[in-house]
């Protein structure tokens, strides 16, 4: 069988918009500079304009994002940061990496998103901040995260490395909390040619704060005033996001309509097909469904040549590495515990065409 068609495939979006990327590198090495110059500033600009708000800072990863973001708001050793357990790695390692706990929380069956009804019963008096993450690219029930960090005091901070350009209601998710952060990891729906992150937020002690502390607590005259780290968006990267976010929200709306042939495909068979929140735009970073064959789906599908994934075979506190780093909320995490037998990522990126798996729909319903 050689048809491969791949659960994402950044190299298939890199020939869509060859000659602009190579035109862009180009450019970048011959002008100069190649980190933190004019490209990194027009991207952020650009993306800042893109979400309508004040300010972007472009950082090294995604992860990084996170982790600054949660320092620059002075979360650290000894504090308590409330997200799921059902997420990237990524979403729980930036909080570890700043010394605070994870507390990990259950998400909505439907939805795989944080379950806003399990929050307050997480929160204790070290409590600092709640990260939604918008899952596979769907937005979070903000309104009701949004009105638990109220009443608590806690900043909220959106993890949106899976939802560039999903709206919530009439907002882009990232600028609904006090910061968004973003990861351009390739296979993102805005993905670099390698690492990048960035931050998106209002609040311009926030954006002071990050801009230092990515690079040592420099100032602009390079004195610093608080330590930092090494992150920052290079050049040839910020060059080639500016192009790709041009292109973001068509990309995204070629998701959207492989979601459609999706359900109607398989609308009808034994598969529980993604739910879109009401007045919301999933962009699909990832099209997952549920299941109880999961496993003899994932087969018949290799079989056909066509990849699917799993995301993620193990929530957070079930990684080793990070047992005894997190607290498991006392409501538990059941529904997390049982979807991850079940979800099974099937094959999305803008440049897929469906028409070419003509047996889709009997290698899926069982
Ligand atoms: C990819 C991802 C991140 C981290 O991004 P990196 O750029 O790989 O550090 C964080 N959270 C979620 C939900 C992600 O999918």
């Amino acid at each position: 069988m050689s048809l491969k068609i791949f659960c994402g495939n950044p190299q298939a979006q890199f020939k869509s918009y060859r000659q602009e990327i190579l035109d862009a590198v180009a450019r970048v090495c011959e002008n100069g500079p190649y980190v933190l110059g004019p490209e990194v500033e027009a991207f952020e600009s650009e993306f800042a304009a893109y979400h309508n708000v004040k300010h972007c800072i472009g950082v090294g990863s995604g992860t990084d994002a996170l982790a600054l973001t949660m320092r620059a708001f002075e979360i650290g050793a000894g504090d308590e940061v409330i997200t799921v357990s059902h997420t990237a790695l990524a979403t729980a390692a930036a909080i570890v990496m700043t010394g605070a706990t994870p507390v990990l929380v259950d998400i909505e069956e439907n939805y795989y998103t944080i379950d806003p009804s399990k929050i307050e019963e997480a929160i204790t008096s070290k409590t600092k901040a709640i990260i939604p993450v918008h899952l596979y690219g769907q937005p979070c029930n903000m309104d009701a995260i949004m009105a638990i960090a109220k009443k608590h005091n806690l900043v909220v901070i959106e993890d949106c490395a899976q939802a560039h350009g999903a709206i919530y209601k009439n907002s882009k998710v990232g600028t609904i909390g006090d910061a968004g952060c973003f990861s351009f990891y390739p296979t993102k729906n805005l993905g670099a040619i390698g690492d990048g992150g960035g931050v998106v937020t209002n609040n311009t002690l926030i954006n002071d704060r990050l801009k230092r502390i990515r690079q040592y607590g420099w100032d602009q005259s390079r004195v610093s005033q608080e330590p930092g780290v090494v992150s920052r968006l290079d050049e040839l990267q910020a060059a080639i996001l500016r192009i790709k976010l041009r292109y973001l929200d068509a990309d995204n709306l070629k998701r959207q309509e492989l979601a459609r042939q999706y359900k109607n495909l398989l609308g009808n068979g034994n598969l529980l097909l993604p739910a879109e929140r009401s007045n919301c735009q999933h962009v699909y970073h990832l099209y997952v469904v549920c299941s109880n064959d999961r496993d003899v789906l994932k087969g018949k599908l290799s079989q056909q040549g066509a990849e699917a994934g799993i995301h993620y075979t193990h929530p957070v506190h079930m990684h080793p590495g990070y047992m005894d780093k997190i607290r498991v909320s006392s409501g538990g995490l059941s529904v997390t515990e049982k979807i991850i037998r079940k979800i099974l990522t099937l094959p999305m990126y803008p440049e897929l065409d469906l028409s070419v798996f003509t047996n889709l729909k009997e290698v899926l319903n069982v």
